[in-house]
């Protein structure tokens, strides 16, 4: 079979479309024929070796969705021909945090396509307690850029920021796959949403996935423009996945008694905290990471039913994924980025 791998860590040409071994199927796994993959920055960033999987060569992709081909053994749930996509995060269901039902701080957490092989090729053999079903008529394309920054945001709004209806809501990086879902996600728990970007054109998708307030960033400083449309009290919550570059903006921008929800930091982890800002505004900073398989459940469940849309940039062949990690790394677009097999592309499928 063909996958997307590669052996050594570097730039985005250290990724090769290439013969691959088959995947061996244990008993409790199922392999997928592979239709589609979802794209995301954790890719990038494995790529560059931050971290490193646990072994070279490493076969790219958390997100991807498919046919069931075959099943293991000890496999129940499934049989051939069941339209799946993958949930890819792995723990071990017995340390203490897992017994708690808090499976995202496990110990021995890992996730498919970081730390293990991912599934961006023809075949991926995966555990069964690891798939979804996708209903009929739900598209294997889009549904391939939903898990992870759904799940993401997801666990980042309603279980570590508790977001209730009318609370105010910034989200940066509106235009990114965990920023379009977080700007869905407070929009439908009935928030008024501020959206960042770095043009018009990704500030009116902002607005058709729900934001209310558009702030381009490169024209304005976004921590004045919302204390300006809230005269002066600031949001109730603000989306942290920049880091460095909006750190310091985004304690001014909470309100007092504000939550600072942050997943990630692509601009640089190390910012500037003013203490003061912290404890004088009594703000509450809540790190979240990936999600439980409750919340997987949940927030599919809403992208199968449709109140959820992940928003596709573009549709490239599998070997094309070069270019897909470029667009990510230059923030080009609206949106995920998603590879299917170049066998399978239809260019005209995708316009
Ligand atoms: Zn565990």
């Amino acid at each position: 079979m063909k996958a997307v791998f590669f052996e050594e860590h570097g730039s985005a040409d250290v990724l090769q479309y290439d013969e691959f071994p088959d995947p061996e199927v244990g008993p409790e796994e199922v392999l997928v024929e592979v239709k589609a993959g979802g794209l995301n920055h954790l890719d990038v960033w494995t790529r560059k070796g931050m971290p490193s999987p646990e072994e070279l060569p490493h076969v790219s992709g958390s997100d991807g969705a498919g046919i069931v081909s075959e099943v293991g053994d000890r496999v129940t749930r499934w049989e051939e021909g069941d339209r799946v996509v993958v949930d890819p995060n792995l723990y071990c269901g017995h340390c203490e945090f897992c017994r708690k039902g808090e499976e995202s701080m496990c110990v021995d957490y890992k996730m498919i396509g970081e730390h293990v092989r991912g599934v961006h090729s023809e075949l991926a053999a995966v555990h069964e307690d690891n798939l979804l079903e996708v209903p009929e008529g739900v598209d294997l394309v889009t549904v391939a850029a939903a898990p992870l920054v759904f799940m993401t945001a997801w666990r980042m709004l309603i279980t570590r920021a508790e977001i209730q209806q009318d609370d105010s809501v910034l989200v940066h990086g509106a235009s990114g796959g965990v920023g379009h879902a977080a700007v869905q996600i407070a929009a439908n728990e009935g928030c008024e949403v501020w959206a960042t970007a770095s043009s018009d054109e990704k500030l009116e998708h902002a607005r058709d996935c729900g934001a209310d307030h558009l702030i381009d960033y490169e024209e304005e400083d976004f921590a004045k423009a919302v204390k300006s449309d809230t005269d002066g009290r600031g949001v109730d919550v603000v989306v942290e996945h920049v880091g460095e570059a909006t750190w310091d903006g985004s304690l001014s921008a909470a309100a007092r008694g504000g939550r600072i929800v942050t997943c990630g930091a692509t601009s640089g982890i190390s910012p500037e905290t003013n203490i003061p800002k912290v404890f004088w505004k009594q703000l509450d900073i809540l790190g979240s990471t990936m999600a439980t398989p409750g919340e997987v459940d949940a927030v599919m469940a809403k992208v199968f039913d449709g109140t959820f849309e992940p928003y596709v940039r573009a549709v490239l062949p599998m070997s094309e994924t070069p270019r897909a990690h470029e667009m990510l790394e230059s923030r080009e677009g609206f949106g995920s980025v998603v590879v299917v097999p170049d066998d399978d592309y239809d260019p005209d499928a995708y316009a």
